[in-house]
């Protein structure tokens, strides 16, 4: 058993809580779970939640998950479902070693326990009609009634199961049933039907076999074979647990596995079923399987999603015994977190609108070099952006009549150039029809790097990119599939088809974007933040170095609640597609009802600490933790400093705990917020700390001496550390004194990582170019 099994704080669903009673009273030796895919369709995001338990658990309690493929159906299966079903579950980080499986390997020994039960006296060879079986087998208040083929000897039975067998029969004509109990309260044990005869090719057995088992009794089967101990599956199959304990003990096989039954995750925005999947496929709503507004897992993969962001959101879920719908909201928030510390920021301009600057030198271009990475993310480097005197914006950047509050550029105003300069538009030019087409601006010379000289305000900041420069681009936008959050449920209220309620917007193409010229090398498949847009990838099918594609992962921020109407001040009703708090408890998707004190104290934290709305949401949906914010807000933090660290990183620490039991207060948290803002430590070690304050309380300032956790300023200590560095990268040394000076980063980096991260970054770049420009 490793850590995350045995760990005190790790929170336990009721699946781990089983294995591990078994595991500790010895009933299990070797745990062994599988994951059983029916190579019918591609996988979506609800398996990659059966996937992250079947594989999380094996790996958790030291045993091994199976990859099996259940493929007991000809018709729909298919060997590229398997090759994308393989592709997928590997993509996702899992390894199944030489354990993958079969069913259809299978169908010689399932068809011997068939002939077993038939000697047994436990199945039959009825040749009732369909129609005429399942009118037999009675209702929920009346006992079902025997066919006249229940009185079949074994011998005859056994004789027409072996035609059967041989293909001496149409489709239809006879199917093999279980002697079970026809008058049993579980309609499923009233003489379940074991085979069927089906004249098809399989994709793997070809014309072997025209007789199929059906699921019921060729999952315990399989589970059985491969000496499954614990086989988990969705809700829906509870009934049919009945017949699977039925099978393993009248079938001679000598394995014992049991069924455990989890809620299946339906998502808001999408559809989950296969079938219906396929439907959209088939019918040309979306361009494949690997459509990037697909639920599958080649859809999210080809839209810039990461393993890692997946699996953070099945976490994120959890595992539960009631369904509920999960708000797409928690997808989006394990994707944003996730992207946050992976993808370098750049600038993007999806409408470009042409700014000449008037008094820039003709000809002159200056470079500036912008960090990739904000301050509060622990990576380094930076790249050249050339400036000159033609830029392109975005243009609802620009308004000629500007609605109040807007803060961007407007005739006779001001806005920052992200790291240039503040212009002013002086002159606006517009075509015959009165369309814009240019504006022309000023700049203040004196306002490099963005700072007024003589402290004057300038409240917004825009990108741009140079229009010599950038990179042409076709940028596609795209958004959730469906306008509704419960499209099958829409579809059976208004008695419309599931299509009816696709998302016409949920793909708009930017054809004419511009890109800044630093990534032009860079690999199909990079991620990016486009600076104020959201995140991208470079489409790994589309995109070559002349013909630049790329996809929207996810934007910055929750737009939709606002655009849906879903925001309302009525906490009461759910509130849908709200960034959700990282609890890792099996929590209900949407919020409880709030007390009017809450609605009160949302209220207050927009008006007296000006914070946003979906921040002020997260912060009083429990009493507790709005205490925990106020409080530190009343010991003098700063509201939005500690509103981050309350709604970001104390759920990823507390894992579902309740911050009401949490051992220290808002003070604490004060406290550990302004060393982080003094910069007595950084940010990634102010997690840590954090996390000890969850485990243990104490004061933050203590917990950093103890662990001699500060940030290391003093150029006596950084110097050798610099030093040892450049002396073990001489190549590297001699690239970036040669013009790579992109190479900076690496080299912060690596000091970086031999402190543990406790470097200050600022001191180690000035060593850093100190050394390396002699
Ligand atoms: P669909 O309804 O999409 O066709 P399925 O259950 O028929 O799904 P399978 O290929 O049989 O698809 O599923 C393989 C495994 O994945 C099964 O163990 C099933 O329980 C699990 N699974 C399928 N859908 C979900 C879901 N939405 N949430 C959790 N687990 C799921
Ligand atoms: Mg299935």
């Amino acid at each position: 058993m490793n850590e995350s099994a045995t760990s005190p704080t790790a929170s336990r669903d009721f699946l781990r809580e089983i294995v591990a009673d078994d595991v500790e009273a010895g009933r299990t030796i070797d745990v062994i779970t599988r994951f059983p895919p029916e190579p019918n369709g591609y996988l979506h995001i609800g398996h990659a939640k059966s996937i992250t338990l079947n594989f999380g658990v094996a790996r958790e309690f030291g045993g091994r998950c199976h990859l099996r493929f259940d493929d007991t159906n000809p018709e729909t299966e298919d060997q590229h479902y398997v090759d994308a079903i393989v592709d997928a579950v590997r993509w996702l980080g899992y390894d199944w070693g030489e354990h993958l499986y079969f069913a259809s390997d299978t169908f010689e020994r399932m068809y011997e326990c068939a002939e077993a039960l038939i000697r047994d006296g436990k199945a039959y060879v009825d040749s009732a009609s369909e129609e005429e079986i399942r009118e037999a087998r009675g209702t929920i208040t009346e006992p079902g009634r025997p066919t006249p083929d229940r009185s079949r000897s074994a011998d005859e039975s056994l004789d027409l199961f072996r035609r059967m067998r041989a293909g001496e029969f149409p489709d239809g004509a006879c199917v093999l049933r279980a002697r079970i109990d026809l008058a049993s309260r579980n309609m499923l044990m009233r003489d379940p039907v074991l085979y069927r005869i089906r004249h098809a090719h399989h994709y793997r057995t070809g014309n072997d076999w025209c007789i199929y088992p059906l699921y019921d009794y060729a999952h315990p089967l399989e589970d059985a074979f491969e000496d499954v101990t614990h086989s988990f599956c969705t809700l829906e199959f509870e009934n049919n647990r009945e017949i699977y304990d039925w099978v393993v003990e009248n079938c001679p096989v000598h394995s014992r596995p049991r069924q455990y039954e989890f809620a299946r995750l339906a998502l808001d925005f999408t559809v989950m079923s296969k079938r219906k999947l396929l439907e959209l496929v088939k019918g040309g709503h979306v361009s494949g399987w690997d459509d990037p507004r697909m639920p599958t897992i080649a859809g999210l993969r080809r839209r810039g999603v990461t393993p890692e962001a997946i699996r953070a959101f099945c976490d994120l879920i959890g595992v539960a015994k009631t369904n509920s719908r999960v708000d797409i909201g928690k997808l989006e928030y394990a994707i944003r977190d996730d992207l946050n510390t992976r993808a370098p920021r750049v600038m993007c301009v999806l409408d470009p609108l042409r700014v000449v600057i008037t008094n820039w030198p003709a000809g002159r271009v200056e470079m500036f070099d912008a960090p990739f990475w904000p301050h509060d993310v622990p990576n380094e480097g930076a790249r050249p952006v050339p400036f000159s005197g033609e830029l392109l914006i975005e243009r609802d950047d620009f308004s000629e009549h500007p609605p109040a509050g807007f803060h961007r550029l407007a005739p006779g105003r001001e806005v920052r150039l992200r790291y240039a300069y503040i212009v002013r538009c002086d002159e606006v030019i517009k075509d015959a029809a009165g369309n814009v087409l240019e504006l022309r601006c000023s700049l203040d010379a004196d306002s490099k790097g963005g700072a007024a000289a003589d402290g004057r305000t300038v409240k917004g900041t825009i990108h741009w990119v140079s229009a010599a420069h950038a990179l042409p681009c076709t940028v596609r936008l795209y958004d959730r599939l469906f306008r509704v959050p419960d499209p099958d449920a829409a579809s059976d209220t208004e008695g419309k088809d599931f299509t009816a309620f696709l998302n016409p917007e949920s793909l708009v193409v930017r054809a004419d974007a511009r890109i800044e010229p630093a990534i032009a090398d860079d690999a199909p498949g990079s991620r990016y933040q486009f600076e104020r847009l959201g995140y991208f990838v470079s489409d790994r099918e589309d995109s070559s170095p002349g013909n630049l594609v790329f996809n929207r992962t996810v934007s910055l921020r929750d737009t939709w609640a606002k655009r849906s109407g879903a925001v309302t001040e009525d906490f009461g009703r759910p509130q849908r597609s709200r960034p959700a708090p990282a609890t890792t408890s099996s929590a209900p998707a949407a919020p409880p009802p709030r007390t009017s004190e809450l609605v009160e104290r949302f209220r207050r934290l927009m008006q007296t600490h000006g914070l946003a709305e979906t921040d002020a949401d997260l912060l009083t949906r429990d009493a507790a933790t709005a205490d925990l914010f106020e409080a530190a807000v009343g010991a003098g933090g700063p509201a939005q400093s500690i509103a981050n660290w309350i709604i970001h990183e104390l759920p990823r620490e507390t894992a579902g705990r309740d911050v009401a039991a949490l051992p220290f207060d808002g003070e604490a948290l004060a406290r550990l917020v302004a060393l982080v803002d003094a910069g007595t430590i950084n940010s990634s070690t102010g997690r840590d700390v954090l996390a000890d304050l969850v485990r243990d309380g104490g004061d933050p300032q203590a917990i950093v001496e103890r662990r001699g956790l500060a940030q290391i300023s003093d150029d006596a200590k950084l110097i050798p550390i610099v030093d040892a560095v450049l002396a073990k990268h001489p190549d590297r040394v001699g690239a970036y004194r040669a013009g790579r000076t992109g190479l900076l980063g690496f080299f912060v980096g690596q000091v970086m990582n031999g402190t543990s991260g406790r470097a200050n970054p600022e001191r180690v770049k000035a060593l850093l170019t100190a050394r390396l420009d002699t």
